[in-house]
C-alpha cells in the first residue's frame, strides 16, 4: 500500500495537522523521512525520545522483554512493573508507584486521589482544585479542564466542577483564593506548553507553604520536566520544594507509552482495591523499556551531560541571536529550552518550525511565542553543532520573509 500525508486527510480525525512530512527511521539524533532526507531532531516527539532513536539499551529491553511477556492484566503483577516501581521509589521522595499509560492518565489517577483523601480526611466540601493558567495537564476531561486554558475545554459539554485557575508566579493570587475547601494545588515545576516558564524560587516556596496550611495536596505534573530533561531526575529535586504526588510520563518510556503517579504511601492508602485502574497501566512491555530508559537516564554522567549540553546549546542560540536578533529571551532548564520571538515577530513561532523544517531539522513551539527545544538528553556536541547550523539558516530565511 502507498502510504502518503493525503491519506491522512482521507482516513484520519482531522484534530492534528501533521507536517507534509513522514519520517520512517530513526537513529540517535536523526530521522529519515520517506524520501530518504534526513533531519536533525532537537524535538524529542515533544521531550519524549529522551534517549533519541532506537538507543540499544531501549531496543534490548524491548527485544528481550518482547521474546518473554508482552500483557498480563492487573489481576497479577509483573516483574519489569515491580523493578521500575523500586526504581522510582529509591530515587525520588515516592513511596508508592501507580502506573499509567500517559501523561493525562496519570495526572487523572492524581487528582482523584487528591479528591478522594480531601473527601476521606475532611469531607466532601474540600473540593477545590486550584491550577495555573496557561498549566497544561493533558487532555482528559478532567485533566484538560485543570489545564489552563479554556480554548482546550469548551466546547464539550459541562465541565468538571471546583476547578479553579490564578496566575503562575503570583503567590498573593494564590494566597486570596485559596482555603480550607481546596484539595489541591496542581502545577508544573516548569511550564512546559504553556511556553518555557520558569517558576520562581520563592513561588515554589510559597506554594508549598499554602498548601501546608490549608491541608491541600501539592501535585507536581512532571510529565514534561521529569527524567532528567531539566538536569535532574525530577525538577522538584533542583527547587528544594518535595509535592505530596508527582506524574511523569512523556520521557519515562523514552518513547514507549507509560505513565506514573508517584505519592506517599500514608496518601496511597486511599485508593483502596477497586478505586482506580487501567487494563495496560503497568504492562510489562512498557516497563521493561522505561526500567532500561530510566537506567540509562538516572546517571550522573547523563544528568550531568544535561547541563553541560544545554550552556552549548544557550551558546549557540544566543550567537545566532547576536546576528540576528529575533529573540527577546532564551529561557528553560537543562535540554527544555525555549526561545521567545521579539514583537516583530510576535505570533510567528510556528514560522520558524515551518523554515526548520525546510532546513532538515526538527524543533517545537510552545503556544504562538516560543520556540521550543527538547532534545535528546545524550544528543552528541557534534549534532548540536549541525542541527543549530541548520536553526541559523531557518532564522536566516524567516527574517528574509519578512523583509
Ligand atoms: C504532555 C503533557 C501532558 C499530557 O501527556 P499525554 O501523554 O499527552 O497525555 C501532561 N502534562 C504535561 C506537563 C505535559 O507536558
Amino acid at each position: 500500500m502507498s502510504v502518503s500525508r493525503e491519506l491522512f486527510d482521507q482516513v484520519m480525525v482531522p484534530n492534528y495537522a501533521p507536517s507534509a512530512v513522514i519520517p520512517v527511521r530513526g537513529q540517535g539524533s536523526r530521522v529519515w523521512d520517506q524520501q530518504g532526507r534526513e533531519y536533525v531532531d532537537f524535538a524529542g516527539g515533544i521531550a519524549v525520545n529522551c534517549l533519541g532513536h532506537c538507543h540499544p539499551a531501549l531496543v534490548a529491553a524491548l527485544k528481550e522483554q518482547g521474546e518473554k511477556l508482552w500483557h498480563l492484566s492487573n489481576v497479577m503483577t509483573n516483574e519489569p512493573a515491580l523493578r521500575l516501581a523500586k526504581k522510582l521509589v529509591d530515587a525520588t521522595f515516592a513511596e508508592k508507584v501507580y502506573f499509567a499509560n500517559s501523561g493525562a492518565e496519570a495526572n487523572e489517577a492524581a487528582l482523584k486521589l487528591a479528591r478522594r483523601v480531601a473527601q476521606d480526611r475532611f469531607g466532601a466540601q474540600k473540593s477545590q482544585i486550584i491550577a495555573f493558567y496557561k498549566g497544561f495537564h493533558g487532555r482528559t476531561f478532567f485533566t484538560v479542564s485543570v489545564g489552563g486554558q479554556a480554548a482546550y475545554s469548551d466546547g464539550f459539554g459541562p465541565k468538571p466542577a471546583d476547578i479553579v485557575h490564578v496566575d503562575y508566579n503570583d503567590l498573593s493570587a494564590l494566597e486570596a483564593i485559596i482555603s480550607d475547601n481546596t484539595c489541591a494545588v496542581m502545577m508544573e515545576p516548569l511550564q512546559g506548553e504553556g511556553g518555557i516558564v520558569s517558576p520562581e524560587a520563592e513561588f515554589v516556596k510559597g506554594v508549598r507553604a499554602l498548601c501546608d496550611k490549608h491541608n491541600a495536596l501539592l501535585i507536581f505534573d512532571e510529565v514534561q520536566t521529569g527524567v532528567g530533561r531539566t538536569g535532574e531526575l525530577y525538577a522538584y529535586q533542583g527547587l528544594g520544594v518535595t509535592p505530596d504526588i508527582l506524574t511523569s510520563a512523556k520521557a519515562l518510556g523514552g518513547g514507549f507509552p507509560i505513565g506514573a503517579m508517584l505519592t506517599t504511601t500514608a496518601l496511597a492508602e486511599h485508593l483502596k482495591v477497586g478505586t482506580h485502574g487501567s487494563t495496560y497501566g503497568g504492562n510489562p512491555l512498557a516497563c521493561a523499556v522505561a526500567e532500561a530508559a530510566f537506567d540509562t537516564v538516572n546517571t550522573k554522567e547523563v544528568l550531568d551531560g544535561v547541563k553541560q549540553k544545554a550552556v552549548l546549546f544557550r551558546e549557540l542560540l544566543s550567537a545566532i541571536n547576536d546576528k540576528y536578533a529575533v529573540f527577546s529571551e532564551i529561557r528553560g532548564k537543562g535540554l527544555l529550552i525555549g526561545a521567545v520571538v521579539t514583537d516583530a515577530y510576535k505570533g510567528k513561532a510556528k514560522d520558524f518550525l515551518t523554515a526548520a523544517i525546510n532546513e532538515n531539522l526538527m524543533v517545537l513551539v510552545a503556544g504562538a511565542d516560543v520556540i521550543r527545544f527538547a532534545p535528546s538528553l545524550v544528543i552528541p556536541e557534534a549534532d548540536i553543532r549541525d542541527g543549530m547550523a541548520r536553526f541559523e539558516k531557518a532564522v536566516a530565511a524567516v527574517v528574509a520573509a519578512n523583509k
